[in-house]
């Protein structure tokens, strides 16, 4: 982190001719258990990863908004009085929607845009991108808690974590639920953020993996997804009408002793994706449960429970998902399941530490033999949120 750092400081100075004013960083995460959940007000357990994005800010004094990324060629410049005329026809596109979209939003939120300073800004991310691990909350929650702090905006992280939702929903087009970034914004090391999608309580989880003797093997499919596009909308949309018919606003308010009614009202599909919710609910609280009481050796019939529901009922797993979580199971693992939205991404394995080579080689081995395109795997630690760097 301190190489990228530096790394960051010096191509800033490189690209605007002065010193930044500061750095900023927030974590990717894994989404150890509730998945598909936030937004129907559900419950979720994501913790933050050891990667990062990184963002060098400098302070301008002609109102110009500027931005660019190590990601990426392209600069993109307005002035940021403008960026609320820019939203309104569409001219917010590309990458550049998740940081000019956050600077959009905390206008949303009570920023005064006519007359916050401008800042030149440049992102640096080791997350990878559109794997399921949240490249795009890492990059929202920097420049969120960035411009706060510049902008003098005093808002709390809970805020700042539905700045960074309306950007994504609002900017970028992306119906997402407010996990990922209140994962990156509110994550302490070594445990977990247990959140409350619909009041916003939150309570740190310690995890204990290291103690354990346990470790979270990620395993990037390398299938991209998007989910502006199709799948997640459709499933956004289930929920509702799922809800609509039981007679409630949000599937959080369906306990797991009213499937049987749910059953009875709702066409088979509705009826799976709503099992899979209340379901996916009721884990969430067991985890968090069984980690307080018996530590994460416990807790890996959940994840497989967890995985299972979103292949069959939610429908949102692909061939290489299962092909990694059986496979992991199949190793030595002692739980897995696909993690964050689905259609690709990642799939997530706790795995005693001594066995991580052999999960590593098996899923590599297992791979290839399907022809599927070669998967990465790495060792994540949950980690601190977002944070000024020193
Ligand atoms: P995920 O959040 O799962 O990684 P998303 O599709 O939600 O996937 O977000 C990925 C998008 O975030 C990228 O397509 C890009 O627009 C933006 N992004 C991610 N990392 C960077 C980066 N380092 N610089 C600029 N934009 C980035
Ligand atoms: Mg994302």
């Amino acid at each position: 982190m301190s190489d990228m750092r530096d790394e960051l400081r010096t191509m800033f100075a490189g690209l605007t001719g002065h010193d930044a004013d500061g750095i900023w960083s927030a974590p990717g995460r894994v989404n150890l258990i509730g998945e598909h959940t936030d937004y129907s007000g559900g419950f979720v357990l994501p913790f933050a990863i050891d990667r990062r994005a990184l963002l060098a800010l400098g302070l301008r004094d002609d109102g110009v908004l500027r931005v660019a990324s190590t990601f990426s060629d392209e600069v993109f410049e307005l002035p940021v009085a403008e960026l609320c005329a820019a939203q309104a026809d569409g001219r917010l596109g590309g990458w550049s929607a998740y940081p000019l979209g956050v600077a959009w939003a905390l206008g949303e939120f009570g920023a005064d845009l006519d007359a916050v300073p401008g800042v030149d800004l440049l992102i640096d991310s080791n997350v990878p991108v559109g794997a399921g691990l949240s490249s795009s909350a890492a990059i929202e929650s920097a420049v969120a808690i960035a411009l706060d702090e510049v902008w003098r905006l005093g808002l709390s992280r809970q805020t700042l974590a539905l700045v960074g939702q309306r950007a994504e929903n609002d900017v970028v087009g992306a119906p997402t639920g407010i996990m990922d970034q209140s994962a990156s914004l509110l994550s302490r090391p070594d445990a977990a953020v247990f959140l409350d999608c619909l009041s916003l309580e939150s309570e740190i989880v310690p995890l204990g993996f290291a103690d354990a003797g346990l470790a979270v093997l990620v395993i990037d499919t390398g299938v991209m997804h998007a989910h502006s596009t199709g799948g997640y909308r459709e499933r956004r949309e289930s929920c509702e009408a799922g809800a609509a018919a039981l007679g409630v606003a949000m599937l959080r308010e369906v306990g797991v002793d009213e499937l049987d009614r749910a059953r009875r009202i709702l066409d088979d599909v509705t009826f799976r994706r709503v099992r899979h919710v209340v379901t996916e609910n009721q884990r969430v609280l067991d985890t968090v449960k069984l980690l307080r009481s018996e530590g994460p050796a416990a807790i890996g019939e959940l994840l497989d429970a967890s995985h299972r529901s979103l292949r069959d009922d939610f429908e949102v797993s692909v061939p290489e998902l299962d092909l990694a979580v059986d496979t992991a199971i199949g190793n030595g693992a002692i739980g897995a399941r696909m993690t964050g939205g689905g259609f690709g991404g990642s799939a997530i394995a706790l795995v005693p530490v001594d066995t991580v080579s052999r999960v590593q080689v098996a899923v590599d081995g297992a791979f290839a033999e399907h022809g599927f395109g070669a998967p990465e795997t790495f060792v994540v630690r949950p980690s601190d949120g977002a944070h000024r760097e020193p």
